[in-house]
């Protein structure tokens, strides 16, 4: 077999469908916590985390002893055919951890996009009403009603034709972008007086922190306001947990530092360590408008990502991981706040908890996509896997596991600031 990753990436252009693009010209050989190694041997600190996966790092011990110890047992029965524990055990631990003071349910399925997608078909049959809005920078899934509510069309839904209808869009509150909360509420006011009645919608869909957008925060005021909104007009609320959840800004869902609770939470990425399960939790007299057999699927909360997720929710526990995101996060700011005190480029450093992100201007004041892509491919090149986003591209995020150690972010960080002095 091929051992360079060269020579795989000539492969891999030859084997697999353009429109999977690659980040990164490198082919992963072994991971373990926030570290990756190539087939080449050389080694990378993972700030990237699989896209918000890895919380608990790769391969946490205990994920992968949990994992092990199901596959001894089964490894898929079809939860709708024969149910087995780890499912009703996660959704138990699932409903006792997303915010809100009512009796919740939960939905077990297998990537984010279902679960938003999900989160819609319940809330259509709860309310019997067909209409959604999703915000500007939002970013759902890739499923087609997930794309539609996408606010980014290149590439995602671009080439694809006509879109599922019944989405409309207001803006996310940005104000380094020019958009107010005041302007955010109007925008939603608009879209009640010109193309779609209250009556008519049945959810608004927010990520709490936009996540590929940018990573734009929502005030708490702006999440009250919503839900007082929606509680006038008898629309649910569902909170796109998919890339905040699992710990990643401080507590174990973002929703929890806004105040208010949401009807409906979606959740997947970190919530199982790296091992593919998402969902969907509500309100029980929501979760159960839909009739048996109206949800679910093949693969639906797999006994083995199950498994993985208990473990992840133990790990958290032990070893005191929402106040590790909390402290990471504030190391993280500070160290990016002292990096961008010295460089004008970067224009703003932003996040909650471990979730933070800087943004980069051109001398123009323009979002500076360019240099963000070299920032990127210069970090690589010094031993550190970065990710950029953000509706202009000119975004820098950080997602690494919780479990990194201070040293091993500085030394990520260090790299950071390094690229900068240089280019
Ligand atoms: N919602 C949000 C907020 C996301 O960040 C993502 C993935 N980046 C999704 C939904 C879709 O999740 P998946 O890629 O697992 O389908």
């Amino acid at each position: 077999m091929s051992k360079t990753n060269d020579s795989l990436m000539q492969r891999r252009h030859n084997a697999v469908a353009r429109g999977v693009s690659q980040i990164h010209p490198i082919f992963v050989q072994r991971a373990e916590n926030a570290t990756v190694w190539d087939v080449e041997g050389r080694q990378y600190i993972d700030f990237a985390g699989g896209i918000a996966v890895l919380n608990t790092g790769h391969r946490h011990p205990k994920v992968i002893d949990a994992v092990k110890r199901q596959l001894e047992q089964f490894t898929h029965t079809c939860f709708q055919v024969l149910a087995y524990e780890p499912y009703v055990e996660l959704c138990e631990k699932i409903n006792a951890r997303v915010p809100g003071n009512f009796d919740k349910k939960t939905l077990l399925v297998t990537t984010g996009s279902e679960a938003v997608e999900n989160a819609v078909k319940i809330a259509r049959a709860a309310t019997g009403r067909a209409g959604v809005i999703a915000f500007t920078g939002g970013y759902h899934g890739r499923t087609m009603m997930t794309l539609s509510m996408t606010g980014k069309v290149v590439p995602y839904s671009a080439g694809m034709g006509l879109m599922p209808g019944g989405v409309y869009r207001a803006q996310f509150p940005c104000p380094l972008h020019g958009v107010s909360e005041d302007d955010a509420m109007a925008s939603v006011e608009r879209i009640f007086k010109n193309d779609a009645e209250p009556r008519d919608i049945a959810a608004i869909v927010i990520e709490p922190v936009q996540g590929e957008g940018g990573f734009y925060v929502a005030s708490p005021a702006f999440m009250q306001r919503l839900r007082a909104l929606c509680d006038q007009h008898g629309i649910l609320l569902v909170a796109d947990e998919v890339q905040t959840g699992a710990g990643r800004t401080g507590t174990f869902f973002a929703m929890e530092q806004m105040g208010v609770a949401a009807d409906l939470t979606t959740f997947a990425k970190s919530i199982a360590g790296g091992f593919p399960v998402a969902g969907v939790c509500g309100r029980a007299e929501a979760m159960d408008a839909i009739a048996p057999g109206g949800l679910g699927g093949t693969y639906a909360g797999s006994p083995l990502a199950c498994a993985a997720a208990l473990a992840v929710m133990e790990v958290f526990e032990e070893e005191n991981l929402l106040a590790r995101s909390q402290c990471l996060g504030e190391l993280m700011r500070e160290r990016l706040s002292a990096i961008a005190a010295a460089d004008k480029r970067i224009g703003d450093v932003r996040g909650l908890g471990a979730m933070v992100a800087c943004e980069l201007f051109g001398a123009d004041g323009k979002p500076d996509a360019e240099l963000t892509g070299k920032v990127v491919a210069k970090a690589r090149d010094k031993g550190l896997i970065l990710l950029s986003c953000g509706q202009y591209g000119n975004v820098i995020r950080i997602l690494v596991p919780l479990t990194a150690t201070d040293v091993e972010v500085q030394e990520g960080l260090d790299i950071v600031a390094a690229c900068f002095a240089e280019l």
